[in-house]
């Protein structure tokens, strides 16, 4: 055990700004980048130059409907977590309704919240936790953890015909890393700890997760877990679910305990059915994750093949083989050429270099808008990062591409937690850029990618604006992959309707063309209507039968998933 013990206050628990991702006075700027302006222009017609279209949001304008919570309600929680952390004023209540989707996005700044929680507790440990949760059924009020508010599947706010009180519990006291087993790398964590936490604690002692989604600086372990997340170094260290070896999950009545062992035939897997379950089955106060020794050397390499076959074939031999990557990406020709254009400029010798390399690719009979571009992160002892590097090298070679080195790759990974602020500010000039992701085994990956640009095209003409698709591949597994896609087009007069018409057309998209409706966002209520299509009827129905059985109050984050 480390021992550690330090008391956290209501006040030191660190949420993101009302309004949008991550923290004021930090966003997306364009000054600095010389191709983003005119990238953006001919991608969807916005001109930045004409300056921002909508008004800063001003929470003095919003209507927050008012606490429902009685004040005895609220002593009672008082008298369990203490009355400082137990909260009920406007700013709280809405910082705890909805997560990060563009559609909350767009609805907050609308100063549309047609329902908030109630209360927010701030709970120390689980004995409170297992207190409040009591109380709360008790009271048949709404219990609705929350981790970090990062989720982009409606997987927070309370029904908006929801006539009970909404508890929200907010686990930001619980974020210390207990006990690490150096035996086994596994350590137990709690499960408000936020990605920059929770790694700085098992950096100390010379340890890391490896679960980085870009959203880490503002997401929690726990919600890490209940959304079934997925971190860029994936292909190293597995999916959240892989990490994840032990649970606590706090239900009404008492806790459920799942051990920490490598590997059991213990029937269907009470572990997996907490992980993705976004709060239905319970609260997660505590969470044993395999933990690795920090790696010697860590390096992530940049490529350009001729064009996105060559680059997924090289991609799909890379995960059949014996290598063993941390990182296998690959941007498709548009993203490449955003990526292009959002790049800062470059001067003296790296200009040059630039230069030289664009038309050495265009000797070689390249065109440069269909060349794409991939990264791939090596991680482990010099000898190691070596051996793995030549192997890859040699793939590459054979699908005709070329390395460039480790310049891209390193700016990319500083740059990737800046990357979220960039719809806050297309947001502020009118225009949406939002994402959708699915996995899909290898033989299908193709026919989807094209699925679903058709898919966007076709909604974009329905609408009646120009709109830009863009996709990379990312998370290999040996049977296929992830397909990300980020779109944006500028809002006309009904953003939501808009926004609805082109999200669900590239959802239908995935399960038309045989992906998954999400690898690593989970479902909430943004992606609930096409479970069915993914999961088949009798799926459905079986998990319905498990929320149904385990929570038949319906106290437990309802709705949501089913
Ligand atoms: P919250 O948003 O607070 O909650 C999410 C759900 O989990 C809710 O249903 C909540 O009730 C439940 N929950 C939270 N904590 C607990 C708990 N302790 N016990 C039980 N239930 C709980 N996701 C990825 O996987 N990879 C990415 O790369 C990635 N990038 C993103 C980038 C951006 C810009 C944004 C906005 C989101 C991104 N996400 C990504 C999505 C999001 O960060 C994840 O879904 C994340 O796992 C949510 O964690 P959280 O702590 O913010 O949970």
């Amino acid at each position: 055990p480390n021992g550690r013990t330090d008391a956290m206050r209501t006040d030191d628990v660190k949420h993101m700004k009302w309004w949008g991702w991550g923290v004021e006075g930090v966003g997306f700027r364009y000054e600095d980048k010389p191709g983003f302006a005119p990238f953006v222009q001919k991608a969807v017609g916005l001109d930045l130059w004409a300056g921002e279209r909508t008004e800063r949001p001003d929470f003095s304008r919003l209507r927050v409907p008012a606490s429902t919570a009685s004040e005895e309600f609220v002593a009672v929680l008082g008298g369990i977590v203490g009355a400082g952390n137990t909260v009920v004023d406007d700013l709280s209540r809405v910082v705890h309704t909805y997560g990060k989707s563009l559609r909350d996005l767009v609805r907050i700044r609308a100063g549309e919240i047609a329902r908030s929680p109630d209360v927010i507790v701030y709970p120390a440990d689980e004995e409170e936790v297992q207190s409040v949760i009591d109380a709360s059924v008790e009271a048949d009020a709404v219990i609705i953890p929350f981790g970090g508010g990062s989720n982009i599947a409606g997987s927070l706010e309370p029904h908006m015909d929801e006539s009970r009180v909404v508890v929200s519990l907010d686990l930001g006291r619980l974020n210390r890393v207990l006990e690490i087993d150096p035996d086994s790398g596994l350590a137990r964590v709690q499960a408000g700890a936020l990605g920059p936490d929770l790694e700085a604690q098992l950096n100390r002692d010379g340890w890391t997760m490896g679960h980085f989604p870009d959203s880490f600086t503002h997401s929690t372990l726990g919600g890490w877990v209940a959304t079934r997340s997925s971190g860029m170094q994936s292909d190293k260290y597995g999916d959240i679910a892989d990490i994840v070896k032990g649970l606590r999950v706090v239900r009404a009545g008492g806790v459920l305990v799942i051990r920490a062992v490598p590997s059991a035939s213990t029937g269907p897997s009470v572990r997996e059915m907490v992980v993705g379950s976004e709060g239905r089955l319970g609260v997660i106060t505590e969470v044993t994750v395999q933990v690795h020794r920090l790696p010697e050397k860590r390096a992530i390499h940049a490529y350009f093949f001729k064009n996105l076959d060559h680059g997924l074939a090289a991609m799909q031999k890379i995960a059949e083989s014996d290598v063993s990557p941390s990182v296998t990406r690959i941007s498709d020709a548009h993203e490449t050429a955003f990526s292009l254009a959002t790049s800062k400029e470059s001067k003296g010798i790296q200009k040059k270099a630039q230069t030289g390399l664009m038309a050495y690719l265009r000797r070689r009979g390249w065109s440069l808008d269909e060349m794409c571009l991939s990264f791939i992160g090596f991680e482990g002892d010099e000898a190691h990062v070596k051996r793995q590097k030549s192997l890859v090298d040699r793939i590459v070679r054979k699908h005709h591409g070329i390395g460039v080195g480790r310049g891209p790759g390193a700016l990319y990974d500083q740059k990737k937690f800046d990357t979220p602020y960039i719809r806050d500010f297309l947001l502020d000039h009118g225009a949406a850029g939002d994402v959708s992701e699915t996995a899909g085994p290898w033989s299908k990956l193709r026919g989807i990618h094209a699925a679903v640009y058709d898919a966007a095209d076709h909604a974009y003409e329905k609408i009646g604006h120009a709109g830009w698709t863009m996709s990379h591949m990312s998370h290999s597994y040996h049977s296929g992959a992830c397909l990300y896609f980020t779109f944006a087009f500028v809002f006309g007069d009904d953003p939501l309707g808009e926004y609805d018409i082109v999200k669900g057309a590239i959802q239908q998209a995935f399960v038309d063309a045989g992906g998954t409706i999400s690898h690593h966002h989970g479902v909430g209520l943004e992606h609930a209507p096409w479970l069915e299509e993914d999961i088949s009827t009798e799926g459905v129905a079986i998990m319905s039968g498990l929320f149904g059985a385990a929570d038949p109050g319906g106290n437990f984050n309802p709705r949501k998933i089913v």
